[in-house]
C-alpha cells in the first residue's frame, strides 16, 4: 500500500487491536475502580485508541485532551516537542492516566509527565498502544499499560499518520 511517497505493509490487524484494547480497558477498570481517574489523551495520533479504549472502561472516569507533536510529518523523531493544546482541567490530587498512541524515543512522554507532575496529581501512569523498546532513550517508570511492543518500524494507521495521511486505516501498517 502506498501513502504519499512510501510503501507500507500490514503489521497488526484490526481484530488483534480490538481484542487487546478490550483487555487493557478491563485492566484499567479494575486498577482504578476505587478512584475516579482522569484520562488525558494525547492528540492527534491516539484519537482512535482513546475512543475505543474508553468504551471498555466501566468505572466512573473523566477524559480530557492535550495536543503534542514531535514528528512534524517525517518518519524520525525530531527530539523537539511542540505543545499545541494544554489541558484545562485542575489535576491536583487526581489519578491520571495518559493515553498515547506510541512511545518511540520516550521524549514526548517524559516531557508530558514532567509537566503534569508540577501540578501535583495523586498519581500518573502512562498507557500506550505501541512501544518501540529499542528506540526508548530513558526508562519511563510510569509506563504501565502497553498494547503491543514493536520493532523499530515507522508505522501508520489506527490514528497514526504519515504526512497527515493514513489515520483512517483500521489496521496498523509498517514502512517497507
Ligand atoms: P517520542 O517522543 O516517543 O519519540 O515519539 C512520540 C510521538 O512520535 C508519538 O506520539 C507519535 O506522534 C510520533 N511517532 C513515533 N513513532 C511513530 C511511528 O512509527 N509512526 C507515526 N506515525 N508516528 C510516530
Amino acid at each position: 500500500m502506498k501513502i504519499a511517497d512510501l510503501d507500507f505493509e500490514p503489521l497488526i490487524n484490526a481484530d488483534t487491536i480490538e481484542k487487546r484494547v478490550k483487555v487493557i480497558g478491563a485492566q484499567l477498570s479494575e486498577d482504578y475502580k476505587d478512584t475516579k481517574p482522569l484520562f488525558i489523551g494525547v492528540l492527534n495520533g491516539s484519537f482512535l485508541f482513546i475512543a475505543d479504549l474508553i468504551k471498555h472502561i466501566d468505572i466512573p472516569c473523566e477524559i480530557t485532551f492535550t495536543k503534542l507533536a514531535s514528528y512534524y510529518g517525517g518518519t524520525k523523531s525530531t527530539l523537539k516537542i511542540r505543545d499545541d493544546i494544554d489541558i484545562s482541567v485542575d489535576i491536583k490530587g487526581r489519578d491520571i492516566v495518559i493515553i498515547e498512541d506510541i512511545v518511540d524515543t520516550g521524549n514526548t512522554a517524559h516531557y508530558l509527565i514532567d509537566k503534569l507532575k508540577l501540578k501535583e496529581p495523586a498519581s500518573i501512569k502512562l498507557c500506550s498502544l505501541l512501544l518501540k523498546p529499542a528506540s526508548l532513550l530513558t526508562k519511563i517508570d510510569e509506563l504501565k499499560y502497553i498494547g503491543f511492543e514493536i520493532e523499530n518500524h515507522f508505522v501508520v494507521g489506527y490514528g497514526l499518520d504519515y504526512k497527515e495521511m493514513g489515520r483512517n486505516l483500521k489496521d496498523i501498517y509498517k514502512k517497507v
